[in-house]
């Protein structure tokens, strides 16, 4: 029998109950016992329905209260010490306070789960001595067993993956660290053995990143450790996001199945497999079905590579299962009441997926021949799918367009007289990076718009008094070069993909992005095309209320790339210069609308980044092109700025440089000193404009933080070239903190211009 697995189901609920949950826990309107009531329902729900579709290994610990990794490190007591806790199992006060951060401790790092834009919270290892506080996968796998009658497979996040992934050790701590996790994982695998499990799922994510020969030693340890200690349970060791590197010292370990990721990294495990062959007394998981994107499995294609892999697996062998968790994408399709039937019949959420998962085991015991009439269907969806999103024109004139150098009239120390004779800017010019506060009044006008009980002129007055009130503000402020404040815009992407063709939204396709944060990434399910104008109305009219420049604000190709989910037939590199040309006539038009300086934002460039070392030039430089296809038409006199944040950027300065924008402002207060040192061997020859100060804090900073700030960039960078700004877009700040620290900062600037 072809088994089917899951590795993971999405905890957030068919309605965001979950998320509801937990936000009503703790803002106490809800008590802990009904919590946890409403928290195992959902939970149960999830597993019912795996039972139901057929799956014959169901995920169970894949469940979380916020998140896996703080729930590894609770488990086994990792608790910073700033938060009051001795001993036994953690309370949820504790468990919150560590996500979320208390009155009297701040919260741990959160960071990006490899390169999903899922986050979890960072271990803090800081000399703690850890310890079993509760066994949380035998929990879960009673449960799943008393309530449903389901043999679930516990999920466990791996030694080797949790330790790479904490911090607060050194390098000669980690194998001390590491002795002392591993007789607790060994506890908890006996106790499964014990309880009568047959498979656990060991993540081991870490496997797709380059190890050093220390990891791998301590890999062969670990997995020998386990072998030793519960030589009748079978440990599938998971991987996900990519291919395997050290392909054959993972094979030679003694697991019971090695689990590989057929979908994001098809080429190098399926070039592996080929060469080195598959042991033979190994079970092969096989992620065919992708756990990240939303679209339909072409399942031809699936069932072909099943029978390549058949030729070096024994078919019974084989595991035919996601390829990584679903906590990566939306619930279910069936929701979407208002997507198109072409684009709803192409899309695979989770529970399509499980289905999917069901007629690939179907098709491959029968050689496709039972389920003929899906095979056609799935052909029909994908065809109809490309005729929907299908626009010559933009491919043709793209084409023509990429062959072409994306470079300004001028090279910058040109274009940068021509600008300075223009401008007339003063030394260290000061400027926001876009949004101001979106109140509560912002938001409610924006709902009344939706709603229909306001009309477009109504809602334009509305937005046209917003920004009158501040350009005045930013005139009185003192500040150079202006904006129009984003009050028109819920979100980044949301608001171009809106405007431009070959999106889509869909109604409830939530995924988790950390904790209770849930984000509805846009659909791009074809040719992205310019329809209209887009931001000209409101940039233009700020700029009629002021002689001061405003400058025009759009979201770039990359950030509208990497935050969203997009078509799987063309490359990413397509897409992103489609959008960059859909973008390029928004700059167009924005300069032929007197708009002399325009800022492309692009905040998440670094999000896209590949996890392998090997293909990141390449994604970096088609990055960089399409960054400069959406500039490099306009004037010597217009001045293009972008910003970024969200990263670290030191190993990134080519790359930022080769974009050429004749300004960067970049996100730097909570990691100042680390960024300007990185200019110091790269001397940046273009504006820039490093944040003075951190636009997360509602605290309102002192005059003297900034000018420490100023002088210690201008030991490193050209007074000439620098720029005063907050280090990121003041959406969600207060309106009277946001005034005072945008004085405060104009009146550091007065003080450095003094001196330089
Ligand atoms: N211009 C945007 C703003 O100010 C930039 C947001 C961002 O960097 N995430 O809101
Ligand atoms: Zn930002």
């Amino acid at each position: 029998m072809i088994k089917s697995s899951v590795l993971g189901y999405p905890r957030i609920g068919i309605d965001r109950e979950w998320k509801k949950a937990l936000e009503a826990f703790w803002s106490g309107k809800l008590e802990e016992t009904e919590f946890h009531n409403q928290l195992q329902e959902i939970r149960l729900s999830h597993l019912r329905k795996q039972q139901e579709k057929g799956i014959s290994l169901i995920p169970v610990n894949d469940f979380s209260y916020y998140d896996h990794m703080l729930d590894t490190a609770t488990m086994f007591g990792l608790i910073p010490k700033r938060f009051s806790y001795i001993d036994g199992i953690v309370p949820l006060s504790v468990y919150y306070g560590i996500a979320r951060g208390t009155k009297d401790a701040t919260a741990s790092e959160m960071t990006k789960w490899f390169n999903t834009n899922y986050h979890y919270i960072v271990p803090e290892l800081d000399g703690a001595s850890p310890v079993l506080t509760e066994n949380r996968p035998l929990i879960a796998y009673r449960e799943a067993k008393e309530k449903l009658g389901i043999e679930g497979k516990p999920v466990i996040v791996g030694p080797l993956t949790f330790l790479k992934l904490s911090k607060g050790y050194t390098l000669s701590e980690a194998d001390a660290y590491l002795d002392k996790l591993l007789p607790l994982y060994v506890q908890i695998l006996q106790e499964l053995s014990i309880e009568g499990v047959e498979w656990v799922q060991i993540d081991e994510p870490i496997l797709v990143t380059k190890l050093t020969e220390f990891e791998i030693q301590q890999l062969k340890k670990i997995y020998e450790t386990f072998a030793a200690s519960v030589p009748n349970l079978k440990i599938m060791l998971q991987t996900y996001f990519e291919s395997i590197e050290h392909y054959s010292d993972i094979a030679a370990l003694p697991v019971t199945g090695i689990g590989l990721d057929f979908v994001h990294g098809l080429n190098g495990n399926l070039t592996s497999i080929r060469a080195l062959g598959f042991p033979a007394d190994k079970v092969l998981g096989v992620g065919i079905i992708d756990g990240r994107g939303i679209w339909k499995a072409p399942l031809r294609a699936k069932l072909a590579l099943l029978k390549e892999l058949a030729e070096f697996v024994k078919p019974e062998r084989l595991i035919i299962q996601s390829s990584c968790s679903l906590l990566h994408v939306p619930v279910t399709v069936e929701r979407e009441k208002k997507l198109v039937a072409e684009l709803k019949d192409a899309l695979a959420f989770a529970d399509e997926k499980l289905d999917e998962l069901g007629l690939l085991v179907r098709g491959f015991l029968t050689d496709g021949a039972d389920i003929t009439d899906e095979l056609e269907e799935n052909d029909r969806a994908f065809q109809a799918l490309k005729l929907l999103g299908e626009r010559s024109e933009i491919q043709h004139a793209v084409a023509a367009i990429s062959n072409q150098q994306q470079v300004r009239n001028q090279p910058f120390p040109q274009r940068n007289i021509v600008q300075q004779q223009k401008w007339q800017l003063p030394l260290l010019p000061t400027t926001t990076i876009g949004s101001f506060p979106q109140s509560a009044e912002v938001r409610k006008a924006r709902q009344l718009w939706r709603k229909g009980d306001w009309n477009n002129e109504q809602y334009n007055d509305f937005i046209h008094g917003q920004i009158d009130i501040w350009i005045k503000l930013q005139e009185e402020i003192g500040l150079d070069v202006l904006v129009h404040g984003e009050f028109e815009r819920t979100d980044m992407v949301e608001f171009f993909g809106e405007k431009l063709a070959g999106f889509a939204f869909t109604q409830n396709g939530w995924v988790q992005s950390y904790g209770s944060r849930c984000v509805k990434p846009p659909v791009i399910f074809g040719d992205v095309a310019f329809t209209g104008e887009m931001t000209v109305a409101e940039t233009k009219y700020a700029q009629s209320r002021t002689k001061h420049p405003v400058k025009g604000m759009l979201t770039g190709p990359i950030t509208i790339l990497n935050w969203s989910f997009v078509r799987e037939d063309i490359s990413r590199e397509q897409i992103a210069y489609q959008l960059a040309y859909a973008l390029r006539q928004e700059v167009e038009a924005l300069e032929q609308a007197g708009i002399g300086m325009i800022q492309v934002d692009e905040p998440a460039v670094r999000e896209g980044l590949p996890l392998k070392e090997a293909e990141q030039a390449n994604y970096l430089a088609w990055a960089v092109k399409a960054f400069r296809m959406t500039t490099c038409t306009v004037h010597d006199s217009t001045q293009i700025h972008t910003h970024m944040c969200y990263c670290e950027f030191h190993d990134m300065i080519g790359s930022i440089e080769e974009m050429d924008a004749d300004v960067i402002s970049i996100e730097t207060s909570r990691s100042h000193g680390e960024l300007v040192h990185s200019f110091e061997e790269n001397t940046y020859k273009l504006g820039i404009g490093l944040g003075v100060y951190d636009i997360h804090s509602p605290r309102v900073p002192h005059v003297a933080e900034m000018t420490n700030m100023i002088d210690r960039a201008l030991r490193v960078l050209d007074p000439k070239l620098f720029w005063i700004n907050p280090d990121c877009g003041l959406k969600t700040r207060g309106f009277d903190e946001t005034i005072d620290s945008l004085r405060n900062m104009v009146e550091a600037t007065q003080i450095a211009r003094a001196k330089y």
